[in-house]
């Protein structure tokens, strides 16, 4: 008899498939452990030391992994953890083509760490692939990219640059933190490299930082288990059980907090203080058909532009129910002004040359009811 393969949202749960072998427990066990025993020095077991591998962060590697249909997954400290070990597979005088409007920390990253090491990187509008061809140099190597973008939601295609890379030789990564492997599966679109702030919607309850990596290539899979090792930002056992805790509930979550969001996208679109909305869930979003051709939803992370500095500082000091803070996806509203959270890390020439200006807000929708959270924005917007 034929078994069907479960789809993302029943391996999410966890359930049967983590079921503890030795007690039967449902959900794995948290091993504190930093050294294993070895019964036979001569042929080490299957745990040895922490950093190396722990079953609990096995556990949620695994369970990434398959959710991002991958064959290896690696959990981290934190995204940028993740992001730099991804960045440790260049070699000094590699060159790395990137989205412009990258994670301001991504972008410090290369900009002000990795190009000490003698990795350079060209920044391009990834959403015109003629653009990002002409960024490639004989020494390119790698290729970032985010789509949706953060904070303008610009939306890149991910066949068509993941084959061009490949073509040039260079590896694709895309931070898929936004839309999640319920969402999006860049892997099965040919990019070699995924990686996640499992901070966001994956541990979903802003209680957690983490990072994930997940590869196909079983020759890259060994080589980011390397430099997870060699570099040692592991995630800990005790928040690989958080992490895997929070992903049991990310298909409610997101599907709510999504559904949310489409419906606040539509109104501030339509209300006359807001200058423009961000969302690819509406239907003259620059990129919304290349979205729907390569997601399944838009998402759950929106922004608005009020127009001036003003207009944003006016409605940040007057919501009651959005938390005013940095970072998204978890179960609460939260309103950032990128301006000065997210994307302070970037030159303001470089932020304002991309359209992120004063007067732009970022909303990640959280699960509160939509008429409170319609009610609390109209009544900060002055309307
Ligand atoms: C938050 C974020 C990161 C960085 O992750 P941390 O967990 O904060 O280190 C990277 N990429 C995106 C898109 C993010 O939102």
């Amino acid at each position: 008899m034929n078994r069907r393969r479960p789809s993302p949202a029943t391996r999410c749960v966890g359930g049967r498939a983590e079921v503890d072998p030795a007690t039967g427990a449902l959900g794995t066990p948290i091993v504190m452990a930093s050294t294993f025993h070895q019964d036979d020095p001569g042929r080490p077991g299957p745990w040895e030391y922490t950093r190396s591998g722990n079953p609990t962060r096995h556990a949620v590697e695994t369970l990434l992994a398959e959710l991002e249909g991958g064959t290896a997954g690696f959990a981290f400290a934190s995204g940028m953890a993740a992001t730099t070990a991804v960045l440790s597979l260049l070699n000094q005088g590699d060159h790395v083509v990137a989205a412009r409007d990258l994670y301001g920390g991504t972008f410090r990253a290369l900009t002000a760490v990795f190009s000490r090491f003698g990795i350079e990187a060209t920044f391009a509008d990834a959403t015109d692939p003629d653009a990002l061809g002409r960024a490639f140099r004989s020494n390119t190597r790698m290729v970032w990219l985010e789509t949706p973008s953060n904070p303008l939601l610009h939306v890149t295609d991910l066949r068509a640059c993941a084959s061009f890379a490949r073509q040039r030789g260079a590896l694709t990564v895309v931070d898929n933190t936004f839309m999640t492997p319920l969402r999006q599966r860049p892997l099965e679109l040919g990019v070699d490299v995924v990686v996640h702030s499992a901070t966001k919607f994956l541990g979903g309850h802003s209680d957690l930082v983490a990072g994930a990596v997940v590869v196909s290539d079983p020759d890259l899979a060994q080589q980011v288990g390397y430099l997870q090792n060699a570099l040692g930002g592991i995630l800990s056992p005790h928040d690989s059980w958080l992490l895997a805790r929070g992903i049991k509930t990310l298909k409610a979550r997101y599907d709510a907090e999504e559904a949310t969001a489409q419906e606040l996208a539509r109104r501030l679109a339509d209300h006359p203080a807001v200058e423009r909305v961000y969302y690819p869930g509406l239907p003259d979003h620059p990129g919304a058909e290349v979205h729907a051709a390569q997601a399944s939803g838009p998402g759950a992370v929106l922004s608005f532009d009020l127009g001036s500095e003003e207009a944003a500082l006016g409605v940040l000091r007057a919501v009651e129910v959005p938390a005013v803070a940095v970072s998204l996806g978890g179960v609460e509203s939260i309103l950032s002004y990128p301006w000065t959270m997210s994307h302070a890390a970037m030159p303001p020439a470089h932020r304002r040359a991309l359209g992120i200006g004063p007067g732009l807000l970022r909303l990640s929708v959280g699960l509160e009811d939509v008429e409170d959270l319609w009610a609390d924005l109209e009544r900060a917007l002055g309307g």
